[in-house]
């Protein structure tokens, strides 16, 4: 069997992919390595996404889009894709499982948690280094914790964490914060948080778990150590683009470049979401990309002759 559209990728940009995918009644299959929304679903309370006053949690928005997408015909297969062949007309997509045809794909893998690069992270990661403040957080109820980066996600996480935590230390290579103004003045409000700005991190020490920061400051040159038990690394996001790289055209930064149609340099590959070059990530942003990946794939599997 062929389909018409394989989606790769379960979060907010491939369930509205599919979505609109199986509205058109092209025969689409979703394929999923672990569990749906992706980023969105580590997220505890989402305030801006339309359409809801109050505040809704990551998991369950991730699960309305799934069922919509299945309730519209889309299949969804949790199964991980270990290659891809894009080039020939009709296109081929392996997974762990077994092999796929497909007229088109729509690529949605989005991104995975930067790392800091120092020693001592891999060996410490699951015994105090974390990536997912939602998912490890109360672990570390009554403790205190550090969190890395200045962006949307560090302060939401450094938000998050200090409802549970007995302090939250958030440290910034910069003197400025770069997630929104909201989010910033919530976490500037905080009394449970610290922030320590222009500092890097040097080392996480501890024998079995972690048990303190290593800290620089960049400005000054001076070390300093805090005792924490947690740390949290909100860094930045890389795209997953291990599959298609060499195939598909990425950008400096290693995203895919992708025409406002979400065309890529490959005929009927289509790409959508954090995966692709773009200034806005939002769920909102990811989900309006997948339509409109959709909608492309719709009319070039309509017009051509495989
Ligand atoms: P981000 O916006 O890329 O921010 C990464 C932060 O980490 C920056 O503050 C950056 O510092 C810092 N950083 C990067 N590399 C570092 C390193 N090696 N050492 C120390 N610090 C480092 O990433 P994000 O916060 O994960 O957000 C990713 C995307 O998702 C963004 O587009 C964001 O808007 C979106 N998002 C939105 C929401 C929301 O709307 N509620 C929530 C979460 C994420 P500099 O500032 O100095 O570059």
């Amino acid at each position: 069997m062929v389909y018409d559209v394989i989606i790769i990728g379960g979060g907010p940009a491939g369930f509205t992919a599919a979505l609109y995918s199986a509205r058109a009644n092209l025969k689409t299959l979703l394929l999923e390595r672990m569990f749906s929304g992706g980023q969105m679903a580590t997220t505890e309370v989402m305030e801006n996404y339309p359409g809801f006053e109050d505040p809704i949690n990551g998991i369950d928005l991730a699960m309305r889009m799934e069922n919509q997408a299945k309730k519209f015909g889309a299949e969804v297969i949790y199964d991980e894709v270990m290659e891809l062949e894009l080039k020939e007309k009709i296109k081929t997509v392996t997974t762990r499982q077994t092999v796929y045809k497909t007229k088109s794909v729509i690529l949605a893998m989005g991104g995975s948690s930067r790392r800091l690069g120092i020693d001592q992270e891999n060996r410490l990661m699951g015994r105090g280094v974390s990536y997912c403040a939602t998912c490890d957080g109360s672990f570390y109820r009554d403790m205190e914790v550090a969190v890395i980066g200045g962006g949307d996600t560090a302060v939401e996480d450094a938000n998050y964490l200090s409802r549970m935590c007995k302090k939250v230390y958030l440290v910034h290579r910069r003197d400025s914060l770069r997630a929104v103004k909201s989010l910033q003045d919530e976490v500037f409000r905080n009394p449970k948080v610290e922030i320590i700005w222009d500092s890097v991190v040097e080392d996480i020490e501890g024998k079995d778990a972690v048990e303190a920061l290593k800290l620089r400051n960049v400005r000054t040159g001076e070390s300093s150590r805090i005792n924490i038990e947690g740390v949290f690394v909100a860094i930045g996001i890389n795209p997953n683009t291990k599959l298609v790289q060499g195939v598909v055209e990425l950008s400096e930064s290693g995203h895919i470049i992708t025409d406002e149609n979400m065309n890529t340099n490959i005929p009927r590959v289509m790409a959508c979401g954090d995966i692709r070059e773009k200034n806005l990530r939002q769920v909102v942003t990811a989900a309006a990309d997948g339509a409109i990946a959709a909608y492309s794939a719709e009319r070039q599997v309509d017009s051509c002759d495989c």
